[in-house]
C-alpha cells in the first residue's frame, strides 16, 4: 500500500500540481494570488484534521465554501471550510481530501511515510444541483454482508452522494429480518442454486451452489446510523406486488395459486406475484412495513411496483372478486388498487412511497414518487402530473450494463452497453418542460446484481460511472466530459488508496 501511495502521489503531483482536480466539479473555483499552503502530515486524515470548519446557518444545508490561503480573509496559512450544516462541512472535507491526494508528495523517513501536501491559494464555492443523488444496490440476487455495505457507503460518501437505495427483496432472495414473520428470512433468504449463464431455452442448467444471507435488524440499524454519519439517507425497497417469489416461498398462502413456490433460481420477470384479492397479503405486507419504518427514518420508502405480470390475477377467483367488488375495469387497475392501498397505509404512518415507473399504469395518487427507469418518459409523464421524480433511465444509469467493448473481454454480465461518456451525458431535465422541472428530485445509478457476485466486480461496474452520476447530480448543467476525464485521475488515486476496484477504460468512443 505504501509503495503504491508513493508512486501514485508522484504521478498525481506531476500531472496536476497545485490545482483543484476534483469530482464533482465545484460550482465556483477562484484561484487567488499568493503562495501555496503547505501541510505536512503523516496521512490524509491528519491533514484533513488540520482544516478549520465552521457552520454558517445562512447557507444551504449541503452548500459549502473553502478558503485556502497563506494570508486570507478568514484564514491564516491553512484551510477554512464553511458549510450550511454538518453535511455542507462534510462535503467540503471530501473536496479537500481529493485536493490533498492530488497534490501530495509522499516521503519515507525511517520507514514511516509522511506527506507534504501543497495546496493552491484558492476560494471554492459549491452546492449540489439536485437534492437527491442516489445509488441503488441489489442485495437480493447476490448478497453482501454488513461490513461490505459499510465500505460501499464510504465510497458513496467520497462521491458526495446522499441516498443509498437498498434493494432488499426480490424473487431470488429476501434479505431483511422481519421479527413478526421469521420465515421470510429462514426460508426466503436461501436460494438452493443459480442458473448458469443467461438461461434462455430449457433445460436450465444450475451451478449447484446455494446463495444465502440476510441482515438482522441490529445490522440494519447499524448501517442506517453509519450512513447517517456520512449524510446518506437509506431508502429500503420492499418489492410488491411482483418480484415476490422469495416471500411466497415462505408464505405460499398469499400467492394466487397457493404454490408450491421456490426462492427463484432464474432471472427475468416472474409470473408468481402477491395475490391482490387476499386480505392476508395486505396484513403480512403491513406487518413487514411496520417493522421497516421502525428501522428506517427515511421519509421515502420504495415499494417496487415494477414488472408485475397479470397472468395469475386473471385466473385467480380472489383477484377477480376484488376487481368486481372495487369496480376495477382490468388487472392494471388492480395493480393500481394494490399500490394505492399500500400508499394509504404508508401515508397514515407518515411516509411517502417511491416506486418504479410502472406504478403510473392504472392511475397514481398525487403523493407517490416515481423512479423513471424505462428511459425518461415515465419520469416526464409523472412530473407533468405533478409527482416527484428520480431520474434513473436505463439508457444512462443502469450500471450493470457493459461499459466497454468488446464485451467478451469484460466480466460476464447482463448485456447492453453504456460507456462512461453516455452516463455522463445524462440530462435529468431532458424533455421536461421548464414549469415541471421542480418535480425532478435528482438522479440515481442502479446496480442489479444477477451476474455480479463479488464486491470487486460491483465496484468495477460502479466506478467510475458512478462518479459521472455524482457530477450530474452536483454540477449540472456545467458539464465537460474532457475536463471530467482529466479530473478522474484524482478519483483513481482515491480508489487505489481505499481499495475500490474500477474500470479504467474511459477512452471508449460513443457508438
Ligand atoms: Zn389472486
Amino acid at each position: 500500500m505504501k509503495k503504491l501511495l508513493v508512486l501514485l502521489a508522484f504521478i498525481a503531483a506531476g500531472a496536476s500540481a497545485q490545482s483543484v482536480m476534483v469530482v464533482p466539479q465545484p460550482t465556483q473555483v477562484e484561484y487567488r494570488k499568493g503562495k501555496p499552503v503547505v501541510i505536512e502530515a503523516a496521512d490524509i486524515d491528519s491533514a484533513l484534521a488540520q482544516a478549520k470548519t465552521q457552520i454558517v446557518p445562512e447557507m444551504g444545508r449541503e452548500e459549502y465554501t473553502m478558503e485556502i490561503a497563506r494570508k486570507g480573509v478568514n484564514v491564516d496559512n491553512g484551510v477554512l471550510i464553511c458549510g450550511g450544516s454538518e453535511a455542507g462541512v462534510f462535503y467540503g472535507l471530501q473536496t479537500l481530501k481529493q485536493m490533498l491526494v492530488s497534490n501530495a508528495v509522499w516521503t519515507t523517513e525511517n520507514s514511516v511515510a509522511s506527506a507534504v501536501f501543497t495546496l493552491p491559494s484558492v476560494w471554492i464555492h459549491d452546492k449540489p444541483a439536485f437534492g437527491y443523488r442516489g445509488s441503488m444496490l441489489d442485495v437480493s440476487r447476490n448478497f453482501s454482508d454488513a461490513t461490505d455495505i459499510k465500505k460501499y457507503l464510504d465510497m458513496l460518501a467520497m462521491h458526495k452522494l446522499n441516498v443509498f437505495h437498498w434493494h432488499l427483496t426480490d424473487d431470488q432472495g429476501w434479505r431483511i429480518q422481519i421479527k413478526s414473520h421469521p420465515e421470510l428470512t429462514s426460508v426466503g433468504s436461501v436460494r438452493e442454486h443459480t442458473l448458469i449463464g443467461h438461461g434462455g431455452r430449457q433445460p436450465f442448467e444450475y451451478d449447484g451452489k446455494p446463495v444465502a444471507g440476510c441482515y438482522t435488524q441490529d445490522e440494519v440499524r447499524e448501517i442506517v446510523a453509519y450512513a447517517a454519519e456520512r449524510h446518506i439517507t437509506v431508502i429500503p425497497e420492499i418489492e410488491m406486488p411482483g418480484h415476490a417469489e422469495a416471500a411466497l416461498a415462505a408464505y405460499p398462502e398469499i400467492g394466487c395459486t397457493g404454490g408450491p413456490y421456490e426462492v427463484w433460481p432464474r432471472w427475468g420477470v416472474n409470473n408468481e406475484v402477491f395475490c391482490a384479492g387476499n386480505d392476508k397479503t395486505f396484513e403480512i405486507l403491513e406487518d413487514v412495513l411496520e417493522e421497516v419504518i421502525e428501522l428506517f427514518p427515511s421519509k421515502i420508502i420504495h415499494i417496487g411496483g415494477d414488472e408485475c405480470p397479470k397472468e395469475r390475477w386473471k385466473a385467480c377467483p380472489k383477484c377477480q372478486a376484488r376487481m368486481k367488488a372495487e369496480g376495477l375495469a382490468n388487472e392494471h387497475e388492480l395493480q393500481s388498487y394494490f399500490i394505492q392501498r399500500i400508499e394509504k397505509w404508508m401515508i397514515a404512518h407518515g411516509r411517502n412511497i417511491l416506486g418504479w415507473d410502472e406504478i403510473l399504469e392504472g392511475g397514481l395518487s398525487q403523493t407517490a414518487m416515481v423512479m423513471s427507469w424505462r428511459g425518461s418518459k415515465g419520469g416526464i409523464a409523472a412530473a407533468k402530473a405533478g409527482n416527484y421524480v428520480v431520474m434513473a433511465p436505463n439508457s444512462h444509469c443502469y450500471l450493470d450494463y457493459y461499459q466497454a467493448r468488446p464485451t467478451d473481454q469484460e466480466p460476464f454480465g447482463i448485456g447492453n452497453y453504456i460507456p462512461l461518456e453516455k452516463t455522463y451525458q445524462l440530462d435529468p431535465y431532458e424533455g421536461v418542460p421548464e414549469e415541471y422541472r421542480k418535480f425532478i428530485l435528482g438522479v440515481q445509478g442502479n446496480l442489479w446484481r444477477e451476474y455480479i457476485r463479488t464486491m470487486s466486480h460491483t465496484y468495477y461496474m460502479l466506478l467510475p460511472r458512478l462518479a459521472a452520476i455524482a457530477e450530474v447530480g452536483w454540477s449540472y448543467p456545467n458539464k465537460d466530459f474532457e475536463s471530467f476525464k482529466s479530473r478522474l485521475k484524482t478519483m483513481r488515486i482515491l480508489y487505489d488508496i481505499y481499495g475500490y476496484n474500477y474500470a479504467n477504460r474511459d477512452d471508449q468512443p460513443l457508438q
